[in-house]
């Protein structure tokens, strides 16, 4: 028997079961498919995961800095705690609460490996082996995520690492972790390992410098603080082999250099690949295992009908949890017939690192603006120079940077790093994207004596004062 359905989302991920919430509150008729856990990567071995394990230690090191409130703080991480509140914000990988909240929405969730096996339709195969055919009147959302990405370095595949999933749900904490990868994932794991109590904690990154889209004071302050923080951080080293004694034994990673690393665990945090190899895109003419390329409406480039959707990390647009809800949102408006489009995923891309100091920044930074061929301006202040910096504690310090269309004196891009400024950015964020000009920000007046007078700063570095 065929089940029909308005819309069919196959993938029950932060970007899933959003595009199938608001289809459903465009009165649309949902089948939501999902395989493992609804809630996705970011709910049980991403996002969440990852911020509980670095909150104890980001809320020791800021206390430790303030005169008066330093001396209580009389040790370290709580390990077993700290754990402990990880599995409480994993939801003990028990998914039953998101169900509810799915069903509460009127979608019907189904369970089952979901492929595409001609156009609008999918079959959804169970755990027993039993499928069901589904097709869908309007729409079918592909919104199957990414996993952990394995380099094609020499041994690696042979030997037992981490990958992302395995160190946001590891239940001790090595005395030696070795971190190939200075991205996201391999800088904020660096970070909580470190403040978990690992002795040492080894990163080797390819290139020069660490997070290498962003600014490269963003490399200069993370690696400066990781100096200090006893994080041992190699760039500019290729790593060419990999081995390890035993299953439980130590593993080496070997560089280009003929360097010699060793640590208990091997994190490889080398990117991600989406999830596209076994969901039938051939059956539609799309390559399996590359990302699904879509328009700014999110529909498939390639597939003719307009009826095929892609959301999430899947289509490779930006690789975050809050820009797969946006095009959620935007999908399940245009299943509805509305006329919407995505810009905020090429304007204004908006990235949080949670390391000490945080990273926050949204759209281009002064180096990408410059290869668009804009003609740019660009404005920077320490975090520390406002009294609102220096009121967190001894030593705070941080940078802020404006990236400004010289023409229009509107922002493209703003970078941030210090302590909390991942709850700056929104600011700068509806700078970027409402186009507001710089003259007219001189009326947005910061309070006294907060972080946010860093903007009164950077619009004095326009004028030329300083
Ligand atoms: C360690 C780590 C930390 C991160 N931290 C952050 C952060 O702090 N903030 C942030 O914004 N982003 C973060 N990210 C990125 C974030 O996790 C992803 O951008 C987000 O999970 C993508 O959501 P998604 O819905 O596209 O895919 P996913 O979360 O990957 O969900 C896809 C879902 O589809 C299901 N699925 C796959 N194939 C099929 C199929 N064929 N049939 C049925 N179901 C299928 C999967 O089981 C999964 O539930 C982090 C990533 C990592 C690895």
């Amino acid at each position: 028997m065929v089940e029909e359905y308005d819309v069919i989302v196959v993938g029950g991920g932060p970007a899933g079961e959003n595009a199938a919430w608001y289809a459903r509150d465009n009165g649309l008729d949902v089948a939501l498919v999902e395989r493992e856990l609804v809630g996705g990567e970011c709910s049980y071995w991403a996002c969440m995961p990852s911020k509980a394990l670095l909150r104890p230690g980001e809320a020791l090191a800021s206390t430790r800095r303030v005169p008066g409130a330093a001396a209580a703080v009389t040790g370290g991480v709580d390990v077993e705690a700290t754990l402990g509140s990880r599995d409480a914000f994993s939801s003990h990988w028990d998914d039953k609460y998101q169900v509810q909240w799915v069903e509460s929405t009127g979608a019907t969730l189904i369970r089952g490996h979901g492929r595409l096996t001609g156009e609008r339709t999918v079959s959804v195969e169970a755990e027993d082996g039993s499928t069901r055919t589904l097709t869908a009147r309007r729409g079918v959302v592909v919104a199957t995520g990414s996993a952990a990405a394995i380099p094609p370095i020499e041994g690696l595949r042979d030997i037992r690492t981490w990958d992302s999933r395995d160190v946001t749900t590891a239940k001790e904490v090595p005395a030696r972790l070795l971190i190939l990868g200075g991205g996201v994932v391999g800088v904020e794991m660096a970070q909580a390992f470190r403040w978990l109590g690992a002795e040492q904690v080894t990163v080797v990154e390819m290139a020069d410098r660490l997070l290498t889209a962003e600014e490269p004071f963003v490399d200069e302050d993370l690696r400066g603080a990781f100096a200090e923080a006893g994080i041992d951080v190699r760039v500019a080293a290729k790593a060419v082999r990999a081995r390890r004694d035993g299953d439980d034994g130590p593993v080496t990673l070997k560089l280009a250099d003929g360097t010699e690393l060793e640590g208990d665990e091997l994190l490889v945090a080398t990117g991600r690949r989406p999830n596209t190899a076994d969901m039938g895109l051939d059956t539609v003419g799309l390559e399996p295992g590359r990302p699904i390329q879509t328009d700014d409406q999110l529909r498939a480039v390639g597939v003719d009908g307009g009826w095929l959707y892609a959301i999430g990390d899947v289509n490779g647009r930006a690789l975050l949890t809050h820009h797969g809800k946006y095009q959620a949102r935007l999908v399940g408006d245009h299943l509805a017939g509305k006329d919407v489009r995505a810009r905020a995923d090429h304007d204004a891309v908006v990235r949080v690192v949670f390391t000490d100091p945080q990273v926050a920044a949204v759209g281009l930074t002064e180096a990408a603006a410059r290869e668009q061929g804009l003609e740019v301006d660009a404005l920077s202040c320490g975090i520390g120079d406002v009294a609102g910096g220096s009121l967190l504690g001894k030593g705070v310090s941080g940078t802020a940077k404006l990236v400004v269309d010289s023409a229009r004196r509107t922002i493209l891009g703003a970078t941030f790093t210090g302590p909390g400024v991942g709850e700056m950015i929104h600011a700068a964020t509806i700078a970027v994207v409402s186009q507001i000009t710089l003259d007219d920000l001189w009326h947005a007046v910061p309070a006294f004596p907060t972080m946010s007078e860093v903007w009164l700063r950077l619009l004095e570095a326009d004028r030329g004062i300083s």
